[in-house]
């Protein structure tokens, strides 16, 4: 042994110092089921869109007051969550561009054979509404890049309203690039293509990683123009202006509570945090006293846990401001993300973010500093004891992110029992993956490969590909006298080890050259590669003979390092 057990303490040390040391609660109030039960589903999806509507009573609208101001002209906006605000129909021809079926069907309770029907793609890109619909927009603020950036808000987005489902869910509806609104700024409330594609499969792509997001039901362009200058450079393109229509079971975010307590409107703050501890956060008593530190602690805890799926799958969000931190510690907002291909914690998948604040290893620390934000939010609904509460709940939050991050990597590499000395075993490995450039996806799909004796010999074959890079690192042998070793402690088949990490490490993910791909051919009305992409993430973890033909799960092409994705979206 090369490594004593002071050299490896001190590694996890340094790397979690690198790190920063750093589900959705699926309430069902009996209000919504009795709902659901007054409306007697029968077991089939609807094949017609024009039967399919929303139970307008539970609209946000019924329960929040609404901008009176029903113009749409860009404004400042008090003492409401929401304003009304009707999308804007595109103007040329509209093209269906994907769907997937499972939100439409487990979801919506619709039949795929839906999406090709005109009224539903009318609705996917806001030009028919169905009556029973208040469309609104939601005011918010948040902190970006670390500053007060004051009122921000659905500048491109609308809620349609909300769906009850067949399975008692309340899923709020909402189009992404349909058309300005109060929020817009500057903006001119469209999306373009590529990234409503990268939104579109990287939504469905984390629901089927079991990673907590909001979901995509459709994607539609058409050939309105849009101006972006994607790198800021004074080179603006004319793009094609496309919309998502998207879903969460609630889109508010940490900036929805900031707004409110930064402009003083604490009754309105009182009001949001009870309905979303009503609504989202079932296992909290709403007569407890306590219940505001209760729902600090859960959130904490839940973006704890998120963060640490972001991690073990390689996943940098890009834009980790507050406005983009859901409450109910989703995913939200898909703009310039990106999934590690070779592993270097420093990777920055925004080209944008000149300092990398948003790099991979510092999100979970990003994490705590949005939490800090909303404590600071919920403040003037505490006691002074309760907010000494909230602070060591924060503190808390370095213990329960590496927790959580150790649960997971356990799991990658077949662990079912747990030693001290794991810390270091993952540590190890991580460090040496750095220092050999090897695939954060496909090496642990390797060692997950591999048979135990294989790994013994060191019989690694060419076709595992990242283990035959991480191989060459001088204190491989090592590590993987170590890993056998534990291995062996544990007492489990080499089978059970294999199943096991075969059911936690994906072989597919999106990664930015797939998600080109699409896109390349999607600009040239091929939507082919979308829906090919969204068939193999629906499945990420067995291997499919499509995707392996399409060198899915090997060595990322040259090009593909040339790859630049900005805020422009
Ligand atoms: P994001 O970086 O996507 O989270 O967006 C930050 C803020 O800018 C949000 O308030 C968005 O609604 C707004 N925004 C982004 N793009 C546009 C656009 N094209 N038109 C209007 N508002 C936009
Ligand atoms: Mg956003």
């Amino acid at each position: 042994m090369i490594l004593d057990h002071n050299y490896f303490s001190t590694l996890w040390i340094i790397i979690l110092f690198h790190f920063g040391y750093c589900s959705i609660c699926n309430k069902r109030n009996v209000y919504t089921i009795n709902h659901f039960r007054q409306k007697c589903y029968t077991s089939e999806l609807i094949t017609d869109f024009k039967d399919w509507t929303f139970p307008n009573s539970f609209s946000l609208s019924k329960h929040f007051p609404i901008d009176l101001e029903e113009r749409n002209y860009v404004r400042k906006v008090k003492d409401v969550l929401f304003s009304k605000v009707y999308p804007t129909p595109l103007k040329t021809q509209v093209q269906l561009v994907a769907f997937s079926s499972d939100v439409l069907s487990n979801v919506l309770d619709l039949d795929s054979c839906v999406a090709k029907q005109a009224n539903f793609v009318k609705f996917a890109s806001g030009s028919f509404l169905p009556s029973e619909s208040i469309p609104l927009s939601h005011r918010y603020g948040g902190h970006q890049f670390g500053y007060w950036a004051d009122q921000l808000g659905d500048g491109r987005a609308v809620s349609l309203g909300e769906y009850l489902n067949r399975y008692g869910d309340l899923w709020e509806l909402q189009l992404k690039g349909s058309g300005k609104t109060p929020y817009s700024r500057r903006g001119d409330g469209r999306a373009v293509l590529r990234s409503s594609i990268r939104e579109f499969l990287c939504s469905e792509a984390m629901y089927h990683l079991n990673i907590p997001t909001s979901r995509a039901a459709a994607i539609v362009v058409s050939d309105d123009e849009v101006p972006r200058d994607m790198f800021y450079d004074g080179h603006p393109q004319i793009e094609r202006a496309a919309v998502v229509l998207r879903l969460a079971k609630s889109w508010f975010r940490i900036g929805s509570l900031e707004i409110l307590e930064k402009s003083g409107e604490i009754e309105l703050l009182k009001q949001l945090v009870d309905f979303i501890i009503k609504h989202h956060f079932p296992s909290i008593n709403e007569g407890d006293v306590d219940k505001y530190v209760d729902f600090y602690w859960n959130v904490v805890n839940q973006t704890a846990s998120l963060i640490a799926l972001w991690q073990s799958v390689g996943f940098a969000h890009g834009v980790c401001n507050t406005d983009n931190f859901s409450l109910l510690s989703i995913i939200i907002d898909y703009g310039p993300f990106g999934f590690l291909d070779e592993y270097n914690p420093g990777f920055v998948p925004n080209t944008s973010d000149d300092e990398g604040r948003y790099s991979y290893e510092n999100q979970p620390d990003i994490g705590k500093f949005n939490l800090k934000k909303l404590q600071t939010a919920i403040s003037p609904l505490l006691t002074e004891k309760q907010k000494q509460s909230t602070d060591d709940v924060l503190k808390q939050y370095s213990v329960i992110y590496k927790t959580k991050f150790m649960d997971i990597f356990r799991r990658k590499l077949g662990l079912i029992t747990e030693e001290s000395d794991d810390e270091n075993l993952v540590a190890i490995l991580l460090k040496m993956m750095e220092e050999t450039g090897s695939d954060f996806t496909m090496t642990f799909c390797n060692i997950g490969e591999i048979s135990l004796n294989n790994l013994s010999k060191n019989n690694i074959s060419k076709n595992l590909w990242a283990l035959f890079t991480l191989k060459k690192h001088k204190w491989f042998k090592d590590w993987k006298n170590m890993y056998l070793d534990r291995i062996k402690r544990q007492n489990t088949s080499d089978r059970q080890r294999q199943i096991l990490m075969k059911q936690t490490n994906p072989r597919y993910i999106l990664r930015n050259w797939m998600a080109q791909l699409a896109i390349t051919k999607a600009e040239k009305n091929d939507f082919s590669e979308v829906r090919k992409i969204l068939r193999i993430l629906t499945d990420p973890f067995s291997i499919q003979k499509e995707a392996e033909d399409s060198h899915y799960a090997l060595k990322p092409p040259s090009w593909s390092k040339q790859l630049k994705v900005s805020c422009s979206s």
